[in-house]
């Protein structure tokens, strides 16, 4: 019989190597001390979007979200299939907008190395671009379209990967309080706050910005931050007509749901675990979201949140399992791509448990390489 893994913590990382477990033979149990989805997983944007957030130049972190673009299409099939459920997939491609001529240098490097990197990227100027999107701010100076980007409703993505789960016999334990790992060399054992003891063979870490607190029970530097997302939306029932693309800018970004929503984000604050959105960081986001879309100069937003990103000290996220506890496994740390990364991480971490060889761009993302406490 394969290993029974314990999964701590139901977003959509967690969620997605549990699914992906399961679905190769393993027994999987999930235990979440608040909700599933309810921390950033449930607040993200949902954009796959590899080449508008890896402006610079392509490295393993890049290589990894493309990997991850690409495992899409079947990936969410797969999960609508499983589930039962549908959500939304909309492969709509994006545009990143500058509004000066001396940003076209800039944009046009990214757009050679996208397309040395699978990209059909093209740079769109006057009535091209503004064909593509009417409702564009005519102080939009050009974009670079990159149009293999899609994006999913990600509170309904994560939902359907619950339902997934369960629906293939991965059992999953939800709203206990707390929970201690007490065992991890011998076996695995962790003890929720209500006194039940869980037990399998192996722990697989996905807790997002609350990783670091196994640092001092594990003897590793886990150096994950919580990076607050203040982020918006509006409900744009023909006020902005056929928007299709995934807005991009050095400010921010905007994408439209299937639902008439505009999703509008997001801010990147300190501010510890607190979640409160405060109304200078909204002020901030309608400020900018005006010059990319005149329209909304008259509108406010009907929804605001907040959710808390898992940054890592070097940007990359931590997986694989430990040198020093061998029955860890860690897959934390994803900051601003978890939603992307799902089913890249999904595969990376089953093929480690399998005992596959993993690839060589994977080992920058060692979840042990910041060392010992
Ligand atoms: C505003 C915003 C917009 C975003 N937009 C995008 C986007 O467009 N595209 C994209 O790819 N990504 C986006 N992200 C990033 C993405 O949401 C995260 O990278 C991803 O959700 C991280 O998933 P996770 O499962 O690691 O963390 P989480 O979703 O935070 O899940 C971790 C879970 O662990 C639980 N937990 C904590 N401690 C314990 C414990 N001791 N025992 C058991 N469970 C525990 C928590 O309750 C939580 O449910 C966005 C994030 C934010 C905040």
């Amino acid at each position: 019989m394969k290993e029974q893994i314990v999964v701590m913590g139901g977003g959509v990382i967690g969620l997605s190597c549990a699914f992906e477990l399961q679905s190769r033979g393993y027994g999987v149990h999930v235990l979440e001390i608040e909700r599933c989805g309810g921390q950033a997983s449930g607040a993200a944007a949902g954009m796959l979007a590899p080449y508008s957030e890896n402006l610079e130049s392509p490295d393993e972190f890049f290589r990894f979200c493309a990997e991850s673009l690409r495992l899409y299409p079947e990936w969410q099939r797969r999960v609508k299939e499983i589930s039962g459920s549908s959500f939304e997939y909309t492969e709509s491609g994006s545009l990143y907008v500058v509004y000066h001529e001396a940003d076209m240098l800039a944009l046009e490097g990214r757009m050679l190395w996208q397309r040395q990197h699978g990209s059909s990227a093209t740079i769109l100027q006057g009535d091209e671009l503004f064909a593509a999107e009417p409702q564009l701010s005519r102080d939009v100076h050009a974009a670079l379209l990159t149009p293999e980007e899609s994006h999913v409703y990600a509170p309904d993505y994560v939902k359907a990967l619950e339902e997934a789960c369960l629906n293939i016999g991965v059992q999953i334990d939800e709203q206990l309080g707390s929970l201690d790992l007490t065992e991890w060399q011998d076996g695995i054992a962790l003890r929720a706050g209500d006194g039940r003891v869980f037990k399998g063979d192996k722990l697989l870490v996905c807790t997002g910005a609350w990783a670091q607190n196994m640092s001092e029970k594990l003897g590793i530097r886990i150096p994950v931050r919580p990076i607050r997302g203040q982020i918006c939306a509006y409900e744009v029932q023909g006020d902005l007509g056929q928007t299709h693309h995934m807005i991009f800018s050095s400010q921010g970004y905007l994408v439209q749901k299937a639902n008439a929503t505009l999703v509008c984000g997001a801010s990147e604050d300190m501010a510890g675990f607190d979640r409160t959105v405060t109304g200078r960081g909204i002020r901030r986001l309608q400020q900018w979201n005006k010059k990319v879309f005149p329209v909304l100069e008259l509108k406010e937003p009907f929804h605001r949140w907040a959710g808390l990103r898992p940054a890592t000290q070097d940007g990359f996220p931590l997986i694989g399992s430990l040198n020093a506890a061998s029955r860890v496994v860690m897959a934390a740390g994803h900051y601003r791509n978890g939603i992307l990364l799902s089913p890249a991480t999904a595969m990376l971490v089953a093929d480690g448990i399998e005992g596959k060889e993993m690839p060589e761009w994977s080992y920058a993302f060692r979840p042990d390489r910041f060392g010992a406490v």
